[in-house]
């Protein structure tokens, strides 16, 4: 703990962070162990201050990897000990040269993936399936008196169900990591300011009274909720130990202007996206939206690398014979793509979905 505080005020010194706040107890739920302190024999563990202790070997530890900081942690269903573990053959960095295959990833709300192959992969939203639950305990808690024992065990419920959220998704997340990195050699994110898309709406002050005015926050409150439930920096940090682990380059680039942008002649405009279709009017490309960013995303990534692969033929994309040049004649665009059966084309995503 101590040592934990001296790192705070040395943070502080150096004007790397805020002067270290007073924590109350339960604010500490781990302490750390330096390397060679800790000793283990199979199922048991010798922690310095505490002695021999047995616990549950979830997996061997493999073969070639010294064991460094070890880590005791409370959560809400009990002790867990975590080991750093160090390997020094580290595999070689990849080169964009040595990709062949690309792959654009746009990661979203209704998909949690979609790749620029066609691939689509679905969010399950884990955290908005305990809502329900997670009303009923929370308000089961705060009733109970302060101080109580059954307050505590009310509190400890409701953390072992977010417990249950937080695994739920992190398996998810690792199973959709592999999925990625199987299917290409280079894998290009967005670089997403998810903390900029989270914040705040800014507050509104009548001139007048000088009363608050509704300022749209209780609607964007949802919204936050379930981009903090897809959780997209946490993938993507699954995606990096995945890629890393086979030799799989992971490339972020800007997401300006990729959702309003053709992938085929490039024209960005707002009105070229209709929820999920996505039709440009400047070249009649059609296309589902996610996808289209997808590929967007990819183009701009092997740009920003250096180099050129070019994209592998995708079933279910339908160019337009006449381009709609019309701007804003939606019905016009609507009856055009009637012609060409959109339905055919909506079936064909869907079913590209469902056999994931
Ligand atoms: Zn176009």
């Amino acid at each position: 703990m101590l040592r934990r505080v001296e790192n705070a005020f040395q943070r502080f010194f150096k004007g790397e962070g805020k002067y270290p706040k007073p924590k109350r107890r339960s604010k500490y739920r781990s302490w750390s162990y330096p390397p060679k302190d800790v000793r283990f024999e199979g199922n048991k563990v010798r922690l310095p201050g505490i002695g021999w202790c047995k616990f549950f070997s979830s997996r061997a530890f493999p073969d070639g990897f010294s064991t460094r900081t070890v880590t005791v942690r409370k959560k809400a269903d009990g002790w867990y000990i975590s080991v750093q573990l160090r390997d020094e053959s580290v595999p070689a960095t990849p080169t964009p040269d040595a990709a062949q295959t690309a792959i654009g990833v746009d990661l979203g709300i209704k998909k949690l993936a979609s790749v620029s192959t066609g691939e689509l992969i679905p969010n399950p939203q884990y955290g908005k399936k305990a809502q329900r639950r997670r009303q009923l305990l929370s308000r089961r808690a705060s009733r109970k008196s302060k101080g109580s024992a059954r307050r505590r065990k009310a509190y400890a419920a409701l953390a072992r169900l977010e417990q249950k959220v937080e695994r739920q998704r992190t398996d998810y997340h690792w199973k959709v990591a592999n999925q990625l990195v199987n299917l290409g050699e280079c894998i290009i994110f967005e670089d997403l300011n998810i903390k900029g898309m989270m914040a705040r709406c800014k507050p509104k002050v009548d001139p007048e009274t000088g009363k608050y005015l509704k300022n749209g926050q209780a609607q964007k409150r949802g919204l936050n909720r379930v981009i903090a439930d897809a959780a997209w920096g946490e993938l993507k940090q699954k995606v990096k130990v995945v890629a890393a682990k086979s030799g799989v380059l992971v490339h972020e680039i800007n997401p300006k202007y990729t959702s309003q942008e053709c992938s085929c002649c490039g024209y960005v405009s707002p009105t070229n996206r209709d929820k999920e279709k996505f039709l440009c009017e400047s070249c009649g490309w059609v296309a589902d939206a996610d996808v289209d960013a997808a590929t967007v995303i990819r183009q701009r990534g092997l740009t920003e690398l250096g180099i050129n692969i070019p994209l592998p033929v995708v079933h279910g994309k339908v160019t337009l014979k006449e381009p709609v040049k019309d701007r804003g004649n939606h019905l016009g665009c609507q009856m055009s793509l009637r012609t060409l059966g959109w339905n055919g084309l909506n079936s064909a995503y869907s079913s590209g979905g469902e056999s994931e």
